[in-house]
This record gives structure tokens, C-alpha cells and sequence, in this order.
């Protein structure tokens, strides 16, 4: 008699290429999905609304899947400590399969609730799905984990990566009284009406990946870089949600090189491909080193004197410090959830090296905005940009204007979301010279701080610290 395993979506919201739930099958068992809204993890001070508005359509589409095929996939809310196991009892489940994460509170649920299951007799198997390498697969030539990107790079890239796997057709699985209706937004306690930044949904993402794959990627290597240009993948949600499987995903780059246009293109491809290594290089960090969570990766900077002024913070959320780039960023990220990746690294050293506040707090505005937002590859963001982490140089400092000048040099982007400003010349926008009365007419502030006055004294405040600890 064939039993039945639950298999619990998290981080992986389909039913292609996803190792758990192919695993879930493994002895010919039918299989249930099941989804839970934990009130700690889906808390607006920890998830984006832009986010859970797309997982709650995209919940919706994998909830269609399953039922299409006789099956269902159950949707509950509470701690899953609680609701996994009440399912699992209530319907004889012997075996629950999931994916795994890396952060360390979600690790931490994971333990206590293996634990409890077993007490109940039920194992709980996890499955490294979001990453084509496990963090536990590779190690530098000394046996311990990579803290620097590029030999990472090299060590991931020669690795032979995983082919996708094809998941059976789902078996109807007789109906449980467990259902509930899906939650609605506001029943999450959340407003979001700005359209998706990426159609929700498997099918989507795919179109998507195979449209960037037979075009952009080949533009990748110059285009990735202005803000204006639609020159990225725009898969974030997918990957960061898991509408998508990577195994996938690599697959897709592997066929764009193999029909690529010459050196640009495969160099376009591979510029890609260190991109989803970045992602990986994030992850395996968050795992081997849980307290990056926690704050900084390099001690000196857990005794940097950030500064506390909450309304030059509020400025930077609001995209209103009087720095037409950096607002013109903040805008977006507001508006739809997301932010080209040049923009990130531009407002995230401006409220760092030019605000001079703690990184954390800017971590945490993005995981409360972001559509995308994935605690590794934030943590990593931040801390890649505030000095504080692994990269081993030692000061980064973005200048807002040359970075403006370099990569949106006719203030395209800036003109996009500031549209206050949009009859101001593009030079004047670039260089922040924007005239008093434009200023006033258009109700757009002064700079908030002076950025040469501001980095000197950043760079004071650092060398002070380290003469202060014998650096
Ligand atoms: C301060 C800061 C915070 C960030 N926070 C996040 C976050 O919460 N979630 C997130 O997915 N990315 C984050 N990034 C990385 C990057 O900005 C986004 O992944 C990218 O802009 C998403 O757009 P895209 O899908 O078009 O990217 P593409 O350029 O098409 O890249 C393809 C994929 O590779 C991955 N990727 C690309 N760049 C990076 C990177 N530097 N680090 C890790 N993964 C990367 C993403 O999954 C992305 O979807 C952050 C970067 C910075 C500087």
C-alpha cells in the first residue's frame, strides 16, 4: 500500500526540478504539499508586503498545480513547531520531506521540530534544493569554508553541476478537512497594490529566464551596470521564492553558451553565472558563519561609532535626502519592491559612508521592502558594501555623483523616479547641482549631509577605531 509524505514548501514554491519533493516520492509514496505562513517569519518587520503579495499569487498557481493533478496543497498558519506535527498525526503521515535554508532562526524551527517529530515517531528529511552546490560540499584547499569570493568561484564553477530533475505526476490523494482558504494580504497584515515586479508563478519565471537567455545575457557584461537599461534577469523573486529551479536555471545558461555570439556574449554568460555564484557564496557564508546574522563579520566593526540619527534615516527611506540618485533608488525599491543592483550598492554606501549609520538598519528597511529580499544575499550586500564582511577591502566609498555620471549619465533613471525633477538638465541631475529655485519649486530638499565633509570624517572615525584597538 503506498503511504503517504507531506512535503513542506518553504523557500520553493513549484513543482519542477525541486529535489525535496522528488525525494518526497521516493518509495512510490503519494504526496501532500503543504505551506505555513509562521506569524515570526511573514511579520512586517521582517518581510517585504511586495514579497508576500508574491507568494500568496504564487501559492495560489502552486495550489492550482496540485489540485490539477488530484492532489492538494494545504495552507495553515502558526508556528510550524505546532501545525506540522498536528498534521502529520492527524493524517498517519510517517515521513515529512522539506528543503533547507540557510538562516539561522530557520534552522533552528527546523532542529526543534525534527526533534519533535521524531519523539512522535515521524522523520523529517531535508534536501539542499536552492543551491546547485551544498555549503557543506565545498571547502577551500584547507578544509575550511571559502570566506573570499573568487577562488569560491573558481572551486564552484569546475564542479560538475546538477542536471534538473523531473518530478512524477502527482497521485490523487483522497481530500483532508485540513484545508483552509488561502489568506488574503490584509488577513497577513499587509497593504501591497503596486503591480508584480515579476509575474508570480513558475510559468512565469520560466518564460522570463528563457527570454533574458536568449537575448540580454548576451549584453549582460555592459549592460548589468545602467540603472535605466533593462539589462538584468529580473529573476530575483523567482530565486529568492523558488518559483524556479536552479538546476534549471544553470541549465538554461549552459544551453545560451553553447549557441553564444561570439566572445561579448560568452563573456555576458559567464558574468551571469558568477552572479548566481555570488548567491551561493552568500548562502554557504550564512551557513557556516550564523552570527553574520547577528552583525558584523569583522569584530573592529562591532564597536564602529554609527551614528543614530533616525531622521536622516527616515530621509534615506523616503528617498529624500537630496541626492538625486540615491532617491531616486529609494523611490524605486519603494514603489515596486525592487532595486537594480548598481542602485543597491550606491544607497547602501551612502547611508553607511555618508549617513555614517549602522548597516543593520539599512539591512533591515530592504528586508521589509524587498520583493526579493533573501537574508543571505542581504546580509552579504550590506556588509560587502559597509566594509564589515568578508571582502577583503578594507574601505569601499561610492561617491554619488561619479557613480550618477558613470552609469546614468542622462539621468534616465534618475528622471524616471523623480519625475519633480524631470525639466532639470541631465548634467545638473548627475552633479546634484540643482538650483534653489528648482529645489523650492519642486519641493525636492537639500543634500541632507555634504559627501566629501562626510567621508572624511568616516574615514577619521575608522582610523580612530583601529588606533584605538592596536589594529
Ligand atoms: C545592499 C545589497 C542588498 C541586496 N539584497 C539582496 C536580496 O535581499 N536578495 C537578492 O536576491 N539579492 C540581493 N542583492 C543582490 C542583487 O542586487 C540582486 O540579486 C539583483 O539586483 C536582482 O536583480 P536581477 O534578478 O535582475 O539580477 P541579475 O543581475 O539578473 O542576477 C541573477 C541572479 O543572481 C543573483 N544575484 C545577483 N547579484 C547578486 C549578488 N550580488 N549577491 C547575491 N546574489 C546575487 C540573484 O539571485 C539574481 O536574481 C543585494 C545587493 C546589495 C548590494
Amino acid at each position: 500500500m503506498k503511504e503517504l509524505a507531506l512535503f513542506w514548501h518553504r523557500r520553493d514554491l513549484r513543482l519542477e526540478d525541486n529535489l525535496g519533493l522528488t525525494a518526497a516520492y521516493g518509495a512510490g509514496n503519494l504526496v501532500l504539499g503543504v505551506f505555513c505562513f509562521d506569524p515570526i517569519e511573514f511579520h512586517p518587520s521582517k518581510i517585504a508586503p511586495a514579497s508576500v503579495s508574491y507568494v500568496l499569487d504564487s501559492l495560489r498557481l502552486l495550489q492550482q498545480a496540485y489540485r490539477a493533478q488530484g492532489s492538494d496543497l494545504i495552507v495553515v498558519q502558526g508556528d510550524p513547531r505546532q501545525q506540522i506535527p498536528r498534521l502529520a498525526q492527524a493524517l498517519n503521515i510517517q515521513a515529512i520531506h522539506c528543503n533547507e535554508l540557510v538562516e539561522p532562526s530557520r534552522r533552528q524551527v527546523d532542529q526543534d521540530l525534527a526533534k519533535q517529530l521524531q519523539s512522535l515517531g515521524i522523520s523529517l528529511q531535508r534536501h539542499w534544493d536552492a543551491l546547485l552546490h551544498a555549503p557543506d560540499t565545498i571547502y577551500s584547499g584547507s578544509s575550511t569554508p571559502y570566506t573570499v569570493y573568487t577562488p569560491y568561484w573558481r572551486n564552484w564553477l569546475g564542479r560538475t553541476k546538477p542536471e534538473p530533475v523531473s518530478v512524477p505526476d502527482l497521485m490523487p490523494v483522497a481530500s483532508t478537512d485540513f484545508q483552509q482558504p488561502l489568506p488574503t494580504l490584509a488577513d497577513l497584515g499587509f497593504v501591497w497594490d503596486a503591480p508584480h515586479f515579476l509575474a508570480p508563478g513558475t510559468a512565469a519565471a520560466m518564460a522570463r529566464l528563457e527570454l533574458f537567455a536568449s537575448r540580454a545575457i548576451e549584453r549582460y557584461e555592459t549592460d548589468r551596470n545602467f540603472p535605466a537599461v533593462d539589462g538584468t534577469s529580473s529573476l530575483s523573486p523567482a530565486l529568492a521564492w523558488g518559483t524556479l529551479g536552479i538546476r534549471t536555471v544553470w541549465q538554461t545558461t549552459v544551453q545560451a553558451m553553447e549557441q553564444a555570439n561570439g566572445p561579448d556574449a560568452q563573456a555576458g554568460i559567464t558574468t551571469w553565472q558568477q552572479e548566481l555564484a555570488w548567491r551561493e557564496f552568500y548562502w554557504q557564508a550564512m551557513y557556516h558563519f550564523p552570527s553574520l546574522i547577528d552583525g558584523p563579520y569583522r569584530s573592529l566593526w562591532q564597536r564602529f561609532p554609527w551614528s543614530d540619527d533616525r531622521s536622516r534615516f527616515a530621509a534615506w527611506c523616503a528617498g529624500k535626502t537630496g541626492y538625486p540618485i540615491v532617491d531616486a533608488a529609494m523611490r524605486q525599491l519603494n514603489e515596486t519592491g525592487w532595486m537594480h543592483n548598481r542602485c543597491r550598492m550606491i544607497v547602501a554606501s551612502f547611508l553607511t559612508k555618508d549617513l555614517i549609520i549602522n548597516w543593520q538598519w539599512g539591512e533591515q528597511y530592504f528586508m521589509q521592502t524587498l520583493v526579493d529580499g533573501d537574508p543571505a544575499a542581504n546580509n552579504g550586500g550590506w556588509q560587502w558594501s559597509a566594509s564589515s564582511g568578508m571582502d577583503p577591502k578594507p574601505l569601499r566609498i561610492f561617491n554619488p555623483y561619479t557613480q550618477a555620471q558613470k552609469f546614468d549619465r542622462d539621468a534616465e533613471y534618475i528622471r524616471q523616479w523623480l519625475p519633480e525633477l524631470k525639466s532639470v538638465s541631465a548634467a545638473d541631475l548627475v552633479n546634484g547641482k540643482i538650483a534653489p529655485l528648482w529645489r523650492s519649486k519642486s519641493n525636492y530638499p537639500e543634500p541632507i549631509v555634504d559627501h566629501a565633509i562626510q567621508q572624511r570624517e568616516f574615514k577619521r572615525l575608522y582610523q580612530d577605531l583601529k588606533a584605538a584597538i592596536g589594529d
